[in-house]
């Protein structure tokens, strides 16, 4: 089977970058959501221990449960059977009518909707919500809000900050007035992150930029971030193709010449995405992807024993017509991840 190699050393080069601009490890929340983005979530969450980070972000209560020996601290963005597990994990809040589904004790963060209109409350209901999980007696450890276009020059960025902040401001003081702790807050993704002038927020969700993606519009520099994840196939077979004989599904490519080819073991049933004849695909060696992509192999001109097929997504992307991290998710769990110095 193919394997991902997790490289320590870029995932810490990409680690140092965030922490050059939130200055406390313990201002680092690792996003470990979707099988850390395809990497493979405990794997990852034993790096990112190693490296003393102490909070981690994920969707489901059934994730927390697989890493809580790693973090003292975790985030669960989107369950929806929160309600059944007793833990002290940090639920967020997407919708007001959310708060009846929790048990008394419950830690809570507010999702503040500040314009992205995807999940949390409205800023107008942030008091309402305040006071409601007073009633029920939830904890209000944390205040957030998520960008649309932090990757962008955009107004709404500029508004969304704006909201943002009156939002803090508005439930710190009412946490203050009802004698509650003061919640944390949080809004910065990658891209927020890494354009931020000025750190102020208790921490930063960090994703893609961790695993070393973060590409920006038009006018933002672009970080300098390195990919951890990288993927080697091994051969299963090999054989010459004869000048005119094609090869693979649909017979799409045709050797010009006599030549090697050999046979792969992974293909778009582990998270290969299918490529076909429409598009010409390199290896980091520069051996060519040969037709199209079967559900568990691909053919390459080359009988290598081992290939890597990539140790950066960002090509695949860009053929494929869309972003790093979609691919990196699509890679298949049951592939084999080995962590390298
Ligand atoms: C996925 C996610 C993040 C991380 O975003 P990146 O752009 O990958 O850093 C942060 N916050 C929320 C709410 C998310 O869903």
């Amino acid at each position: 089977m193919s394997t991902i190699y997790l490289s320590k050393k870029n995932l810490f080069h990409n680690l140092d970058k965030a922490l050059s601009i939130v200055k406390e490890k313990s201002k680092l929340a690792p996003v470990l959501k979707d099988n850390a983005y395809g990497h493979g979530l405990v794997e990852m969450a034993s790096l990112l221990k190693e490296y003393g980070v102490s909070k981690a972000v994920v969707i489901t209560c059934d994730d927390a449960e697989k890493i809580k020996d790693f973090f003292p601290y975790i985030i669960v963005l989107a369950d929806t059977v929160n309600a059944s597990y007793s833990h002290d994990f940090h639920i967020a809040i997407n919708g007001i009518e959310q708060l009846d589904e929790l048990p008394a004790n419950t830690n809570i963060h507010i999702n503040c909707d500040t314009g992205m209109h995807r999940n949390g409350i409205r800023p107008d209901q942030l008091e309402s919500c305040i006071r409601g999980a007073h009633e029920r007696k939830l904890n209000i450890t944390g205040i957030f809000t998520h960008f649309a276009s932090s990757y962008m020059v955009t107004e709404s960025f500029i508004t969304q900050n704006e909201i943002y902040s009156v939002c803090c401001e508005k439930a710190k003081k009412l946490c203050e007035k009802l004698s509650l702790p003061v919640p944390s807050v949080h809004s910065c993704n990658t891209s927020a992150l890494f354009r931020a002038k000025n750190f102020t927020d208790d921490f930063a969700r960090l994703g893609s930029g961790m695993y070393g993606y973060c590409t920006y519009g038009k006018g933002l520099k672009n970080p300098d971030l390195k990919p951890v994840l990288s993927l080697e196939t091994n051969l299963i077979s090999s054989r010459i193709l004869k000048k005119g004989q094609k090869i693979g599904y649909g017979e799409t490519y045709e050797a010009k010449e006599d030549m090697q080819v050999g046979t792969y073991d992974i293909g778009y049933a582990q998270g290969f995405p299918r490529v076909d004849e429409t598009k010409i695909y390199h290896t980091p060696d520069n051996y060519r992807l040969l037709g199209r992509v079967s559900m568990d192999y691909v053919s390459l001109d080359t009988n290598e024993k081992k290939v890597i097929l990539f140790n950066n997504v960002s090509g695949l992307a860009a053929l494929h017509k869309t972003i790093t991290i979609q691919i990196t998710c699509s890679l298949s769990p049951f592939l084999k991840r080995i962590i390298i110095e």
